[in-house]
């Protein structure tokens, strides 16, 4: 245990920074905040993208693209959303260097200053929105479901690879609606969108819900969200969906001519999610040997790994590989053969262990002779041997039992770490030792949550869709209250 890594029991922070470098995801940079994702954390990226990419597509909406900047006059057009964004906007001032003229070097031109600075997108709504105005006059331009693949940037002051990052990837769809139901059942149905590819294909069983009206994105009406439970018991935000009512479209001037020739502002949503659910992924599922990933969304689900003593044996245990590398690869698994020779069995197992492979074929001399092969499995690190006979299928099997267990494994830690609490001591106690979302009654006041954060970090994550009707009295406050919240530090 812990061979490489710092295990998450010492220091559960550490233990993520390590493994996301040590397994080759991604690493910091020279600008601060900002990460180089490496091939094999973009592969794992980009299986996401395809899967989402394809579900928005079956929701009916296509891609587009739009302008990385934003003029500033654009974000003093809704003043709430400038408000939520100011405090974390890189501005360009200036489009040319030059050579000092005392030799000292490269310096920005004070000659070539912009007339009007521009924002480096943090989220784009504005722009969006400035340009839907030429694309929608009538009843008939609707509705607009365009999602854009695009970087975006937010000067964050504490930053952690892939989790909070100062640009970071992500997609983000902005639509617009003729009445204010499908705008809302837009924003309700992406958020479905993002919980069913949390669950089923990422293994990660997330709350869906609300934000409050302080964690409400700015500029929204509504913020439905998706949240997820990290190993060390602190929420992670993992997708937003927003109401945008027609704030924007007022902003923007967004007019359209309905049926009945009246004019009226269009009604908007957005939606995103990022590269954080990289970090999801990986705090989700590993463990102190490394990274554990989803067959769903693991670049590689099979690797093949030959066992031999000397030139003779390395040519027939390759042979064989190579058969039933093809014999899974016509079955559509993701399978590697490493069948390099400068590096030995014992450190190929290390490696693919590390980088979270969900199932290990070793075949060696031996296997060959009793036809059958040694398999092994990342997500309970069990071994077993079994025959050459029926492989294919018996991995297309166990590779479906790997993601449902990931996910069960997930949903049970997060089902044990929803605790009922009933007064602000057990409250804080619930908080220190065991974490998790804590349930609790809320009086619905800002005030009342700011104070609670301020005491305990906790914040609340949502107000689960789900949450029944029940009477009961603020945990802080004693003020009546009509149903739980779920409450949780944060990352
Ligand atoms: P928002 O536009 O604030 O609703 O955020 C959209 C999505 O981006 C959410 O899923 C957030 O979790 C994610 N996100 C927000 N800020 C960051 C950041 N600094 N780094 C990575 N992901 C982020």
């Amino acid at each position: 245990m812990g061979k490489h890594l710092t295990t998450r029991e010492e220091d559960y922070s550490k233990w993520y920074n390590e493994l996301v470098v040590k397994a080759d995801l991604a690493e910091n940079s020279g600008v601060r905040g900002c990460m180089v994702i490496k091939p094999y954390g973009y592969a794992i990226w980009e299986k996401m993208q395809a899967e989402l990419d394809s579900k928005f597509k079956a929701t009916g909406h296509e891609n587009a693209y739009f302008p990385i900047f934003i003029p500033k006059s654009y974000f003093s057009k809704e003043a709430s959303h400038v408000d939520g964004f100011a405090k974390e906007c890189a501005v360009v001032t200036h489009y040319r260097l030059k050579n000092a003229e005392d030799g000292s070097g490269i310096i920005v031109d004070p000659d070539a200053k912009l007339e009007e600075e521009l924002i480096v997108r943090p989220t784009s709504e504005t722009i969006i929105w400035d340009t839907y105005r030429k694309w929608i006059q009538s009843y008939r331009d609707l509705p607009i479901l365009v999602n854009q693949w695009a970087n975006v940037v937010r000067w964050e002051m504490r930053t952690r690879l892939f989790l909070r990052t100062t640009e970071f990837l992500w997609q983000e769809g902005h639509t617009a609606h003729a009445t204010k139901q499908e705008a809302i059942d837009e924003a309700e149905q992406m958020m479905n969108v993002y919980a069913d590819f949390a669950e089923n294909y990422m293994a990660i069983p997330v709350i869906k819900g609300t934000k409050t009206e302080s964690e409400r994105f700015a500029g929204a009406l509504e913020t439905y969200c998706i949240e997820a439970l990290m190993q060390d018991g602190k929420a992670l935000q993992a997708g937003t969906s927003h109401f945008l009512g027609q704030n924007f479209a007022k902003a923007f001037d967004v007019k359209f001519a309905a049926k009945d020739g009246k004019l009226d502002y269009v009604w908007a949503t957005s939606w995103g999610v990022s590269t954080r659910l990289m970090g999801a992924l990986v705090m989700t599922h590993s463990d102190d040997n490394g990274l554990v990933i989803p067959p769903n969304l693991a670049p590689n689900q099979v690797v093949i790994i030959p066992i031999y003593r000397n030139d003779e044996q390395y040519e027939a245990v390759c042979n064989e590989a190579e058969i039933i590398l093809k014999e899974l690869r016509s079955k559509g698994i993701r399978v590697k053969f490493d069948k390099r020779d400068t590096q030995k069995p014992g450190w190929k197992f290390n490696e693919y262990e590390l980088k979270g492979v969900p199932l290990r074929i070793a075949i060696g001399p031996k296997d060959i002779e009793n036809n059958s092969v040694e398999l092994a499995r990342r997500d309970n690190l069990t071994k077993e041997i079994v025959s050459r006979e029926g492989l294919d299928n018996k991995i297309d099997d166990l590779l479906k039992e790997i993601q449902n267990n990931l996910f069960e494994k997930a949903l049970k830690y997060r089902d044990e770490h929803i605790t009922e609490v009933n007064s602000f001591d057990e409250f804080k106690e619930i908080l220190e030792t065991k974490g998790g979302f804590l349930s609790a009654h809320w009086d619905g006041t800002p005030d009342t949550e700011e104070q609670i954060k301020n005491l305990t970090k906790a914040t609340i994550r949502c107000i689960p869709l789900d949450a029944k009707n029940e009477s009961g009295v603020c945990v802080f406050s004693g003020k009546p209250s009509e149903k739980r919240v779920l409450f949780a530090k944060a990352y």
